[in-house]
Order: structure tokens, then C-alpha cells, then sequence
């Protein structure tokens, strides 16, 4: 069995047990959070071995050449020394604003100086009484002077629901990152942007669309904001006044139950980004966030129109399911 050493301490990872799994079994709490190769909380450096292949996948090339790797992906084959990533590093935000958007849905505005982000990455939240880490998308951009995230609260969610009902404004909070590559790429303004997102999947698409108009982006913008109920869609006035202001942005709140709001669509979101974008689609770049299945579901149908896997940036807000939580 490979020995992990990590601050000093040697662990035994059994087979089929990846480095993240294996240290906390021998009670080591790593920061961790979707376990799925996504969030890339758990990020680590190996000082010595090789990581495996799989455990590196999504990581920047710059990092992987460093020996960055993801702990949740990580089933060693040899024996490795490890170490925190220095990507990991804590920093800390005060709560400036706290707003609820719908039922279900804050607003929080977090003030942390100096700290740099592309509009749509993530950052990763911390509750430092029991170090709880989970990733939440940056809907801010630069000239806000403040970080935004848009939390929905996840029934028995521990982040989620102490965020919404326990944290308050002038509190602390802490976070590392940024991470996510599903960002706005300056250089092709003419080129046209499918925008599509589930729920709280709204936070790192505002931060993208004003990121693309504000470096001058001309080709055609839609943004798309799925919902079960017109209940569950948030910031349809601010949205439509963004569409409003720019006439090659369009706006349709889409609803899967009961009536959408003005100017919306009625089925499900996957459906409608395909029927209402087609003719744009070729040659097009996709960002498409939230629910897993939809961001999967959305993505074959992109594809399928035409829009080439490469330019398909997709976030999928990956949880625990309660059995492994
Ligand atoms: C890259 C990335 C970006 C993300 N960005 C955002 C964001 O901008 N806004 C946001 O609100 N969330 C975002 N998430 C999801 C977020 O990180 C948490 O997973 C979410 O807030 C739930 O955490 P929790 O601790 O409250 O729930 P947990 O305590 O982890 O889970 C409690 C229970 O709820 C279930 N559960 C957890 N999440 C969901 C869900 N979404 N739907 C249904 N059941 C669920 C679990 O299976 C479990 O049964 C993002 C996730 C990733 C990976």
C-alpha cells in the first residue's frame, strides 16, 4: 500500500482509496468540497512521487508542472510526499452587504483588498470554527469594488444555510482561490456568447456578460436563466435592464412550471437555449452553470448546434450527495 507523507506524518492509502479519502480516514481533514474533480478545493502539491494522470486533469499546465494535483482524484500508485497548495492560501472578507434576492436566494457583498479574480471564477469559502469549505462563483467585476456571490440555500445545507440565516453583515469570512477557467476570453469581440445557467448558475454569468461588454464585445449575447417557477428567478428587472442598454444582448428567464415573466419562455432550459439561439450557435463560445445534469444536458445540445467542445466553458455546481456528506 503507498504511504502518503504529509506534515511529517506517514498515512497508508488502501487500494481504490484516493489521498483525500484516505487521509481523513486516518483523521486528517484536508480542505475539500465537491470530491469530483471540479472545485479543486482539495488542490495539493506532491514534493515527491508522481501524482496520477487523472488526479492533474483541469489543473493550468503552469501548476501541473509544479506537481499540483487534486486529493479527491488522486489514487496513489507509488509512495508520495505532499504539502498544502500554496494556492490554498487564506484570505479574509468582510460581509458589506447581505440581501435576500428571492425565497431562497442571497446576495452577499464581501470586501477583501487586493485581491485579483476574472469575473465567473469561484472562490472557495471556509467556516473557520470546523474549516467547512465550499466553492461559491464570483458574480462581481473589477469595478464594483467588492466580491459577489449568490448563495441558495440548500435544504440541510451546512454552508448554504449558515450562510443565509447566520452570517451577518460586518462578520468575517474566510476564503482561498480564485479558481475555474469559465471566464470571458478578451480577443474575438465579434464572435457570439451562449450564456446559460440554473438557479444560483446566474452568479458567474453576470460576472461574464458585463466582463464581455465592458471590453467592448459586439457579437450577439444571450443570456439564458432557467428556473423551476418564475419564483426562482432572481434580478429579472437588473437583467433586463442590462438587455435594455445593449442591443446585442438578449435576456430570456425561462421557466419549467406555470407562467414565465414578460419576455420569457415556457419548457425546459436545455430545450430553449437550442431553439431560440440555433442560428447563432455555429462558431459560437457556450458558459453554461449550475444543476450538474442541466450543465451536462446543455452542453450535448450545444455541441450538437455546433458549438465546438473547446468553447464550451461549463461550471457544474457538483455537491456531496448526503450519503458520502
Ligand atoms: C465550481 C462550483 C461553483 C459553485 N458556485 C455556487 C454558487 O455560485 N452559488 C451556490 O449557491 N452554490 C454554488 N456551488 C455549490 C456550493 O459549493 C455548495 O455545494 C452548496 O452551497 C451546498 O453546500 P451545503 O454545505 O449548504 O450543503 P451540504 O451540507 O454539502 O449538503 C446538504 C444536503 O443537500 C444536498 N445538496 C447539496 N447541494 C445541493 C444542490 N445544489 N441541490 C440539491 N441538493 C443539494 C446534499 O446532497 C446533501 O444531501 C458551487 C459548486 C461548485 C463545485
Amino acid at each position: 500500500m503507498p504511504v502518503i507523507t504529509f506534515e511529517g506524518k506517514r498515512y497508508e492509502c488502501a487500494p481504490e482509496e484516493t489521498i483525500l479519502e484516505g487521509l481523513e480516514r486516518q483523521g486528517v481533514l484536508l480542505p475539500s468540497s465537491c470530491r469530483a474533480g471540479s472545485c479543486q478545493t482539495c488542490m495539493m502539491r506532491a514534493v515527491s512521487g508522481e501524482p496520477t494522470p487523472e488526479s492533474q486533469q483541469g489543473i493550468k499546465d503552469t501548476l501541473r508542472v509544479q506537481g499540483y494535483f487534486l486529493a479527491c482524484m488522486c489514487k496513489p500508485r507509488e509512495d508520495m510526499e505532499i504539502s498544502l497548495a500554496a494556492t490554498s492560501e487564506k484570505r479574509k472578507a468582510e460581509v458589506i452587504e447581505k440581501r435576500w434576492m428571492n425565497e431562497q436566494v442571497i446576495r452577499l457583498r464581501l470586501k477583501s483588498e487586493g485581491f485579483d479574480y476574472i469575473p465567473g471564477q469561484f472562490i472557495n469559502l471556509v467556516r473557520a470554527e470546523d474549516g467547512l469549505t465550499r466553492s461559491y462563483s464570483l458574480a462581481s467585476v473589477h469595478e464594483d469594488g467588492f466580491l459577489e456571490l449568490h448563495v441558495k440555500k440548500v435544504p440541510d445545507g451546512r454552508m448554504s444555510t449558515w450562510l443565509c440565516d447566520v452570517v451577518e453583515e460586518g462578520d468575517e469570512l474566510e476564503f482561498f482561490g480564485p479558481a475555474g477557467d469559465c471566464f470571458y476570453v478578451p480577443g474575438e469581440p465579434k464572435r457570439n456568447l451562449i450564456l446559460a445557467g440554473t438557479g444560483t448558475g446566474l452568479a458567474p454569468l453576470y460576472g461574464i456578460i458585463r466582463h464581455a461588454l465592458s471590453l467592448g464585445h459586439d457579437g450577439r449575447i444571450f443570456l439564458f436563466h432557467g428556473s423551476l417557477a418564475t419564483e426562482g428567478l432572481y434580478m429579472v428587472d437588473e437583467l433586463r435592464a442590462l438587455a435594455k442598454q445593449h442591443d446585442n444582448v438578449q435576456y430570456i428567464p425561462c421557466v419549467l412550471h406555470g407562467e414565465p415573466p414578460a419576455g420569457g419562455k415556457h419548457g425546459a432550459i436545455d430545450d430553449l437555449v437550442v431553439q431560440t439561439a440555433r442560428e447563432y450557435m455555429n462558431g459560437a463560445r457556450a458558459y453554461l452553470c449550475g444543476d450538474p445534469p442541466l450543465v451536462e444536458a446543455m452542453r450535448k445540445k450545444c455541441f450538437l448546434a455546433g458549438i465546438s467542445t473547446r468553447d464550451i466553458y461549463a461550471d457544474a455546481f457538483t455537491f456531496v450527495p448526503q450519503a458520502e456528506g
